[in-house]
């Protein structure tokens, strides 16, 4: 019998962000988009005439373009224009799509990727509005804009929001088929019990951080058809030399340690992801196929790269090993990212997929 193949090609994800009041221009008035600026602080605010409608959307990245966002607002563009952005965002675009409207386009480096769920474009009073870009790493953004944004004192005013959360990352569909009932995988979530591992910003623990991680890497794995046996499943303390030999014994295919990352100095600038190997050609594969997974889905979080490293659990483990390192729970970034339950189901989504694409590919 023949099935019809699935796509594995990202489905575009259109998200309204607001559906605001009630205003119907004639066809042809100017822009109703007055005055916009992003602040250095990852705010992009919009000043415009009196009650207007707007609506917002956004796109997640494909091939080689990055997420982007855009507003559409009633009222024609006298003059389209593309200003570079910085850090970042790539650059702003002003259109006029269709006649009669204006379009502003914020694009993304292709490195970023926020998660809708957290944006929303709120009116602050008639004519202000705001927009955090929530997730989104502005250590090197400089604020740029064009005309003047008053400052207002009155709270949001606009209460509805249309906001759903659709993330195009996790979906059981895009993971890579494997020959079912063939593999077993042991997941390995770092510390455990007494020991917490790192504890970062706001007592964010590497312990709760990974535990959590590798069950849903495990549960994703499941579903494909994957064994998955686990060092630990809940707070307990699990001596490495135990863990390498759990999985030796096991004869498992391939096994893979989490972890969360931490500075000595608890530097709150440093953030980013990292997965190490120790030898062997099976195992920088394994641990660049994790890498690039991860990095699809860093929301912003750095790529650290994929290193060799001598940790003991893949240094005595006799299957191809890596050592996946999150995030780090004492950068600003990091720690809100690995706060938010989606960037975690993410994060789980991107290892379970590199493990797949290793299956399939590399081993
Ligand atoms: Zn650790």
């Amino acid at each position: 019998m023949l099935f019809a193949k699935p796509s594995y090609r990202k489905s575009l994800i259109f998200i309204p962000l607001l559906l605001s009041l009630f205003n119907v221009l004639p066809l042809k008035a100017a822009s109703v988009l007055a005055a916009w600026v992003v602040t250095s602080d990852g705010v992009l605010k919009l000043r415009t005439s009196s009650y207007a409608k707007l609506n917002a959307y956004y796109q997640s990245g494909y091939e080689s373009f990055g997420d982007r966002l855009w507003i559409d607002f009633p009222g024609e563009l006298t003059q389209p224009r593309t200003l570079n952005g910085n850090g970042p965002i790539k650059e702003i675009r002003l259109g006029k799509p269709f006649k009669g409207n204006t379009r502003l386009v914020v694009e993304f480096s292709k490195d970023v990727s926020l998660d809708p769920a957290q944006l929303k474009l709120l009116g602050k009073s008639p004519t202000l509005w705001e927009l955090n870009l929530v997730g989104l790493d502005s250590a090197n953004l400089k604020s740029f804009g064009e005309g003047k944004i008053i400052k207002t004192t009155s709270s949001s005013y606009v209460s509805s929001s249309r906001n759903r959360f659709l993330s195009s990352k996790v979906n059981i569909n895009d993971l890579p088929n494997v020959e079912v009932g063939r593999y077993k995988i042991i997941i390995d979530p770092g510390h455990g019990g007494p020991d917490a591992g790192a504890v970062g910003i706001r007592g964010l623990r590497e312990t709760d951080v990974v535990l959590e991680i590798s069950k849903q890497v495990s549960s994703y794995l499941s579903a494909k058809g994957v064994q998955v046996l686990m060092t630990r499943k809940k707070e307990i303390d699990v001596d490495l030399h135990e863990r390498v030999t759990f999985a030796n014994k096991s004869s498992a295919d391939v096994f893979v340690s989490i972890h969360a990352n931490a500075t000595r100095g608890y530097r709150r600038d440093v953030s980013g992801i990292e997965t190490y190997y120790f030898g062997g050609a099976k195992g920088r594969t394994l641990a660049t196929k994790i890498q690039n997974e991860l990095i699809n889905v860093a929301g912003g979080s750095p790529n650290r790269g994929v290193r060799k490293s001598r940790f003991f659990v893949i240094r005595h483990t006799h299957m191809p090993a890596a050592l996946v390192e999150v995030g780090f729970v004492t950068g600003r970034l990091d720690a809100r990212l690995l706060s938010q339950e989606n960037y975690k189901k993410e994060i789980a989504f991107a290892i379970a997929k590199g493990i797949l694409e290793f299956l399939k590919e590399g081993y």
